[in-house]
């Protein structure tokens, strides 16, 4: 697969990275071995570019999928939503002992929001200290704001930006209101003109654009200004499934069985507004004993009306 450099950076990543989160335990909840297993698989085949989190806990995944090869060359991400010095620090420490890494390629500020760059300043000082100390190599952020992400372009420390964009647009905000694919696109080519490394996030747009398959991988592998597009899988088909899109093997009518799939909702990301709920035509959507939103399988229509509308991507299909 054909590899880039990523922004000033020296590392070499696939332009297809692979999202551990989907076999973690907020999802699909693999056995560690099976999950393993994948990761090689795409390995085997030139994906080198892993995307983790503290929050996912796939750490066991990737490690046992390393211990089974000779993966010189692999480049993992991880990240943490931590806001304070302390705590970045330790996640930073505990990514390079779970992982059993000397250092981690890539470490960011999770899922930074809007006006939230001034109150993880302490994160952001420890990922410097981290990269200065050679416990990481390059730094960045994970968010879906524009706002943020043109903050990114001018941050001088920042060496890479993880941003939300699909062609619907779904789950991109700017401060308090939704936001477009094509103001997303702008801030990421200031990143781009900028020098930083930029992979993208959220290509289906969290599950929901699975069914419109090859037109949403165009719209991000064919911007020139996102250097790599990091997409969640959680078995083998799905790996095999873009390998054969990036070798322009497949069919051009092809598109993926998602009958299996049903729309859930992320309990850890879900703010219980209610927006999801008021948008379900089928009286889907309850509110469960911690107050949050759930999705009832028996009347869900998988119309997915109440995707578009959670201001934090917390409505995921898997
Ligand atoms: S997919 Fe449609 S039916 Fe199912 S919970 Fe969402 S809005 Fe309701
Ligand atoms: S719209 Fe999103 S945040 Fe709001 S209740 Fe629904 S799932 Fe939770």
């Amino acid at each position: 697969m054909k590899k880039i450099n990523l922004g000033k950076t020296s590392l070499s990543v696939s332009i297809c990275g692979f999202g551990v989160l989907p076999m973690g335990p907020a999802q699909l909840a693999l056995p560690v071995p099976e999950g393993a297993a994948i990761i090689r698989h795409a390995l085997d085949h030139g994906i080198n570019f892993l995307d983790t989190a503290q929050y996912y806990r796939t750490y066991p995944y990737i490690l046992e999928a390393l211990a089974g090869g000779s993966y010189g060359d692999v480049v993992i991400c991880s990240k943490s939503l931590a806001s304070d010095y302390d705590g970045m620090m330790d996640a930073v420490l505990e990514a390079r002992e779970s992982l059993d890494r000397d250092v981690i390629d890539i470490f960011l500020m999770h899922e930074v929001r809007s006006g939230q760059l001034a109150e993880r300043a302490g994160a952001w000082q420890a990922l410097i200290d981290a990269r200065k100390q050679g416990l990481v190599r390059a730094i960045g952020l994970s968010t879906h704001h524009v706002d943020v992400v043109r903050d990114a372009a001018e941050m001088e420390d920042l060496d890479v930006v993880f941003p939300l964009i699909n062609y619907a647009g779904l789950g991109i905000r700017c401060g308090d209101r939704f936001a477009t694919a094509s103001e997303m696109m702008d801030a990421i080519r200031l990143c781009h003109d900028a020098g930083k490394g930029v992979f993208s996030m959220k290509a289906f747009g969290g599950g929901t654009l699975t069914t419109h398959y090859q037109e949403a991988l165009d719209y991000v592998f064919d911007a020139d200004c996102i250097d790599a597009v990091m997409i969640g899988f959680g078995k083998i088909s799905d790996v095999d499934d873009i390998l054969s899109y990036l070798d322009g093997t497949m069919a051009a009518d092809y598109q993926p069985d998602v009958s299996a799939k049903k729309v859930h909702v992320n309990q850890e990301d879900c703010e219980g507004c209610g927006a999801c709920k008021n948008a379900c035509p089928a009286g889907a959507i309850y509110w469960n004993e911690n107050g949050l939103a759930s999705v009832d399988h028996d009347k869900c229509l998988t119309c997915g009306y109440c995707s578009p509308v959670c201001p934090v991507r917390a409505v995921i299909m898997y």
